[in-house]
């Protein structure tokens, strides 16, 4: 699996940093965000390294679907699916990324303000 050695979710994926997890297979891991912006944010993230959704094609986009069951899974499982939810991905510079390892967030717990990043 390629990971990249100046990456926060990488080192979250080898170990070398800690984190809340939610969930973990052979591809994917879910963690608390350090920074919740809602009563529950978990970020749902591929372990392999793909910088941004940019960086998503042909070959790796299975992963995508993957990631959206995980994160449906969690839903129900952390009791907010039924009063609903937010997904979000920020993409680049003028969308907001600021971690460069594609991820979702998940957002829920309460009703959320109409702009939220
Ligand atoms: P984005 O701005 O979409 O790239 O989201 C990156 C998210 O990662 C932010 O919501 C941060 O609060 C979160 N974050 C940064 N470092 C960590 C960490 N070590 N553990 C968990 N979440 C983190
Ligand atoms: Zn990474």
């Amino acid at each position: 699996m390629a990971l990249s050695m100046d990456c926060i979710f990488c080192k979250i994926i080898d170990g070398t940093i800690p984190s809340k997890k939610v969930f973990e297979n052979e591809r994917c891991v879910a963690f608390y965000d350090t920074t919740p912006q809602a009563p529950v944010h978990v970020l749902i993230v591929p372990k392999e390294h793909i910088e941004s959704m940019n960086c998503v094609n042909e070959e790796n986009a299975g992963v995508i679907t993957e990631m959206l069951l995980i994160l449906r899974r969690i839903a129900a499982d952390l009791c907010i699916a039924e009063q609903g939810y937010r997904i979000i991905n920020n993409c680049g510079d003028h969308g907001g990324q600021t971690v460069k390892h594609l991820h979702f967030h998940l957002l829920g717990g309460a009703a959320l303000p109409v702009m939220l990043a």
